[in-house]
């Protein structure tokens, strides 16, 4: 008879144990040795050092056949925090939170993008400092924060590429400059990315591919794949806005082509032809505001967008077959008619195979979409194998 085969996970250090513990399930000693197949004595001197740290905590007594019960350990969220920043052209979003992107402390203010890094970032630790201190913690809990910026970000180096919003920004050291004043790592990312991982982390985690739409004055996209944010080469994977549809050649884009998804599908592009059918409207706020008034013509509008937003995303179903499309952004409250307009097209136009499972639904954290994702990436990378190996070290 063919012996049983258990998955064993090769567990390095005390930081690659850790991984285990991360989704929360309380576990023995006599499990963590089983996934690991390391020596019990191995594993009871990585879990003491953990329990040490605070990062993972007693989580009560297992069910028992017999004799005394043995203990579990759990990660713990709340044994620090991370400072989550949404930046937009004219709004700044912070949160503090725990390792569980669960929000001890939020603020929301307007400020201007185009005042340039040093004044933006300034405010920003500032208001940081005084968050953490509301969240009830010290300045020793904060252990990394997250940012998302308007434009595209060079991830790696944490620095803006040439973001047409941003004037002042372009290649500047904002993990540098953060970190000058915070005295903790930086992590950067475009705005869109974060909304992917924050809708990602925090509704879909068992979901492992899942696309992120963002429609406001702009359109692009975040990529989960496997389990994980997809960058692209250069950071630019999922930068739908410029990709042609049909039927619209003689539509000049702000970027200087013709017939952009951008410049027919956006909620800039929807009011722009309402105004000229007569109906007044400047912005996606504007034409989501006559949606829910009942405009029929508003309404029919919104809906024909989302029908040539399907056109390039039944093209990504092909590409990447998503299990999830969120779509999210300003130009989503418009809601069941944009949504029905983009689903209408997808399941039309892809394979049966491709959307046997989908589903395109709304953004279901609104809003805090951004910031959840800047508290997921910070999370991510504080809580690697290397990072928790360096902590304890
Ligand atoms: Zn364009």
């Amino acid at each position: 008879m063919q012996e049983l085969t258990r998955v064993v996970v090769r567990a390095q250090g005390t930081g690659e144990l850790f991984q285990l513990l991360r989704d929360g399930r309380p576990r023995t000693r006599a499990e963590l040795a089983q996934l690991t197949g390391q020596a019990r004595s191995t594993i009871a001197a990585r879990v003491d050092a953990l329990l040490a740290s605070g990062l993972v905590q007693p989580a009560g007594e297992a069910s028992s056949t017999g004799g005394r019960p043995p203990a579990t350990f759990a990660f713990r969220p709340s044994a620090r925090v991370v400072l989550a920043v949404d930046l937009g052209a004219s709004h700044a979003r912070l949160a503090v939170t725990d390792l569980a992107a669960t929000v001890l402390a939020d603020h929301h203010e307007t400020i201007a993008i185009a005042a340039g890094p040093e004044v933006v970032l300034d405010r920003v630790a500032a208001l940081g400092a005084k968050l953490v201190e509301q969240a009830g913690r010290s300045p020793a809990d904060l252990v990394s924060v997250g940012v998302g910026l308007p434009g595209p970000v060079d991830h790696a180096r944490g620095r803006p590429t040439s973001p047409p919003i941003m004037p002042g920004w372009d290649d500047f050291d904002v993990p540098g400059h953060l970190h000058r004043l915070l005295g903790v790592p930086v992590l950067v990312d475009n705005d869109v990315n974060l909304m992917a991982l924050g809708e990602h982390g925090t509704e879909f985690p068992d979901v492992d591919h899942l696309l992120f739409v963002k429609v406001a004055t702009g359109i692009g996209a975040g990529v989960i794949s496997d389990g994980g944010i997809r960058r692209g080469a250069q950071g630019a994977a999922g930068d739908l806005g410029h990709i042609a549809v049909p039927g619209a050649a003689d539509v000049l884009c702000r970027c200087g082509n013709t017939g952009c998804v951008e410049a027919v599908a956006s909620g800039r592009a929807v009011a722009e032809r309402l105004s000229a059918a007569g109906v007044p409207a400047t912005s996606a706020t504007d034409v989501v505001a006559r949606v829910r008034a009942g405009d029929a013509a508003a309404s029919a509008a919104v809906r024909e967008a989302g029908r040539t937003l399907g056109e390039v995303l039944a093209t990504c179903v092909s590409m990447l077959n998503p299990s999830v499309i969120v779509v999210g952004g300003p130009f989503a409250d418009a809601g069941e008619y944009l949504l029905a307009g983009i689903r209408e097209v997808v399941y039309r136009r892809s394979l049966p195979l491709a959307t046997q499972h989908l589903r395109i639904v709304a953004s279901r954290t609104g809003g805090r979409a951004g910031a959840l994702g800047a508290s997921v990436m910070a999370t991510q990378h504080v809580l690697s194998a290397e990072a928790i190996d360096a902590l304890l070290a």
